[in-house]
């Protein structure tokens, strides 16, 4: 048998359900080692921002000329359709 789909408007949406996953967050150390390497150490993924905040100030305390960082952040979306499809 044949399935037939019918068209579909979708949006993508950032997930605000109260059951949607967790926001989390994550530093990522953006310096270079000396031999022009790039670093690449990661702190912990947290739910928690400030948590994450934290270990950029513990990686300085051994790499003090690694001072650029990137904040990753994991974002739960959705895919809604304009009409339910049946
Ligand atoms: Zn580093």
């Amino acid at each position: 048998m044949r399935k037939l789909f019918r068209f579909v408007d979708w949006t993508l949406t950032p997930d605000r359900e109260p059951d949607a996953p967790p926001i989390l967050h994550m530093y990522r150390c953006l310096g270079e080692d000396e031999d022009g390497k790039p670093c690449g150490a990661e702190g912990p993924v947290c739910e928690d921002f400030e948590t994450a905040q934290k270990w950029p100030f513990e990686h300085i305390k051994e790499q003090q000329e690694h001072r650029s960082y990137t904040h990753v952040a994991i974002t739960p979306w959705l895919m809604v359709p304009g009409e339910e499809p049946n």
